[in-house]
C-alpha cells in the first residue's frame, strides 16, 4: 500500500517521497490510518519496521490539520527509555518538520539542565524527550502540559524496566485532560506491566498487533553456540571476527566491566572496537555513538543500553556475547540488525552462567532451539539438567514449647534490602533483583 493511500496530508507526502519511501510498511499502513483519526493506540511490530514514522507522521498531520489548545504549552510529547533513542527520534522528526513552523526540542538527561529550560521557553511543539528529565522540568515548571494533544511512547515496557513508572505517571497527571491523544509502540508490548499502565493511560485504545514478539524474525539469521567458559567464548568470538563477513558488529556483554574488558582486549588485537555503557558522560555516549554512526569504529561493545530502537544501517552482525537477563530484550538486540528488509545474523553464545537466561527466552520465543558448532572450538558443556522439584512434605504440629531465645524475640524483622543499592545502578550491571521488585535505574534522569 502506498502512503497516499492513509490519508495523510499532501505536505507530508512530498516529504515521505523526499526520503525515498515508496510503500507503507504494513505497522505504517494499520496504525497510521486510526492514529490521524485520533484515536488511543497500543502498537506493536517486529524490530526495524518502521514503527517510527508510523507514529511521527500522524504527528505532523496534527500540526497541519488542527489548531492548538494553548499557544505556549508542547503539542506533542515523544518518550523513548534511553538518551540514544530520543536523539535518534528527534533528527528523523527534523527531517519530517523542515522548512515548517513546528519545531521542536530534545529534552535528555546528561545535557545541561539551563540549557533546556532556555529551549523550552521557546515554546517548542514538539518535545523528544527521557521520562526522568522530562518530569524533572514539570517539577521545575520550566514546562506546562495542559496543551498536550498527544504523548507517544515509543518502547514503553523498556521504560517501565527500568523504573520509570512514577515519570511516566507524573507526566500523564499534567497532561491529563480528555482530548489528548496517546500512542503505546514497542516490538514487545505483550508485558503485565504494559496492560496496568495501558488502562490508566489510554483511553479505549485500538489494538494493533502485526505479527507477534515472539514470531522468528525472517531477515535475522539466528545461531546460538554452546561455550564452556569465558576463555572459550573468547575464542570463538575471535573465529566468529575471523571468518564472518561483517560490516559493523554489535556486542552485548552483561556488565559495564565485560563491555570495558573485552573492548580493551579487542583494540589490543586491532579491530577498532569502540565501548558505550551508560557510566560515560553524555558528551562521550554523544561522540562515541556519532563514530559508530559514521563507520569509524567497525565494532560497538555495550550492554542493554543499546538494546533499542538505534537505526544503524551497516550493523550486519549482533552478537551476544552474554545473555540478556530479560527475554524480550533479546528479540530487541538482534533486531539492531535486519532492519528494513536488510538481511543480519545474530549469534549468541550461551555458557553455563547464562543457561537460566538462555532457558527463559527459548520459553519466551516457544521454540525449540538447536545448537551450532564451530569446528575445532566444540566445548564440553551440554546444558544445565531442571533442579529436582522440591517434594512438598506437610509440616506436623509440634507440641514443642518456643526455646527461651525464641520467647525474647518472637517476631525478628527480616532484614530490609536498601533500596539505594539499586538506585544507584544503571542499565547493564549485572546485580540479582530481589523477585516482584522493578530496578529503578536512573539512567536518563
Ligand atoms: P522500528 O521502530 O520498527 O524498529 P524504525 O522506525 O527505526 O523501526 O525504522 C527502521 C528503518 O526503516 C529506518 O531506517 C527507517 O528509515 C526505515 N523505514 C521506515 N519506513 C519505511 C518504509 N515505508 N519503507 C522503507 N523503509 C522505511
Ligand atoms: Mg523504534
Amino acid at each position: 500500500m502506498h502512503f497516499k493511500d492513509l490519508g495523510l496530508d499532501q505536505r507530508l507526502l512530498k516529504k515521505i517521497k523526499n526520503l525515498g519511501f515508496d510503500q507503507a510498511t504494513e505497522i505504517q499502513q494499520k496504525a497510521i490510518p486510526v492514529a490521524i483519526l485520533g484515536k488511543d493506540l497500543l502498537a506493536s511490530s517486529k524490530t526495524g519496521s518502521g514503527k517510527t514514522l508510523a507514529f511521527l507522521l500522524p504527528a505532523m498531520q496534527r500540526m497541519y490539520r488542527s489548531k492548538p489548545f494553548t499557544r505556549r504549552d508542547p503539542r506533542v510529547v515523544v518518550l523513548t527509555p534511553t538518551r540514544e533513542l530520543a536523539k535518534q527520534v528527534f533528527a528523523e522528526l527534523r527531517t519530517l518538520n523542515a522548512g515548517t513552523p513546528y519545531d521542536g526540542a530534545l529534552i535528555v538527561g546528561g545535557e545541561n539542565f539551563n540549557d533546556q529550560v532556555k529551549e523550552l521557553r521557546k515554546d517548542p511543539m514538539f518535545v523528544v524527550a527521557t521520562p526522568g528529565r522530562l518530569a524533572d522540568h514539570l517539577e521545575h515548571k520550566s514546562t506546562y502540559l495542559d496543551g498536550l494533544e498527544m504523548l507517544i511512547l515509543d518502547e514503553a515496557d523498556r521504560m517501565l524496566d527500568l523504573g520509570f513508572e512514577s515519570h511516566l505517571r507524573s507526566i500523564h497527571n499534567a497532561a491529563n485532560h480528555r482530548r489528548r491523544q496517546t500512542l503505546m509502540f514497542s516490538a514487545t508490548l505483550d508485558h503485565n506491566d504494559v496492560v496496568d499502565i495501558a488502562k490508566d493511560m489510554l483511553n479505549a485504545p485500538k489494538n494493533i498487533a502485526v505479527g507477534s514478539s515472539t514470531e522468528e524474525h525472517k531477515d535475522i539469521t539466528q545461531r546460538f553456540i554452546l561455550c564452556d567458559h569465558l576463555d572459550h567464548k573468547q575464542a570463538l568470538l575471535d573465529k566468529v571476527l575471523e571468518t564472518e563477513d561483517y560490516k559493523q558488529m554489535i556486542i552485548f556483554t552483561a556488565t559495564r566491566n565485560d563491555t570495558d574488558r573485552l573492548t580493551e582486549m579487542l583494540n589490543e588485537r586491532k579491530l577498532k572496537a569502540v565501548a558505550l555503557s551508560g557510566s560515560m558522560t553524555q558528551t562521550q555516549r554523544n561522540s562515541i555513538m556519532s563514530q559508530f554512526e559514521r563507520v569509524c569504529h567497525k565494532i560497538l561493545v555495550t550492554t542493554d543500553v543499546a538494546s533499542r530502537g538505534l537505526d544503524i544501517d551497516s550493523v550486519s552482525h549482533v552478537i551476544n556475547f552474554d545473555m540478556p537477563k530479560h527475554a524480550e530484550e533479546y528479540v530487541h538486540r538482534i533486531g539492531r540488525t535486519g532492519r528494513a528488509g536488510n538481511k543480519g545474523d545474530a549469534i549468541s553464545l550461551v555458557g553455563p552462567k547464562d543457561w537460566r537466561s538462555f532457558k527463559n527466552i527459548e520459553a519466551f520465543l516457544q521454540q525449540d532451539i538447536t545448537f551450532t558448532t564451530i569446528e575445532g572450538l566444540e566445548g564440553k558443556f551440554k546444558g544445565l539438567k531442571p533442579a529436582p522439584k522440591k517434594k512438598f512434605v506437610k509440616k506436623k504440629p509440634t507440641n514443642k514449647k518456643p526455646t527461651a531465645a525464641k520467647k525474647a524475640a518472637p517476631n525478628k524483622p527480616k532484614k530490609k534490602m536498601d533500596k539505594r543499592f539499586y538506585d544507584n545502578m544503571a542499565v547493564g550491571d549485572n546485580v540479582f533483583m530481589p523477585k516482584k521488585k522493578k530496578p529503578a535505574v536512573p539512567s536518563d534522569d
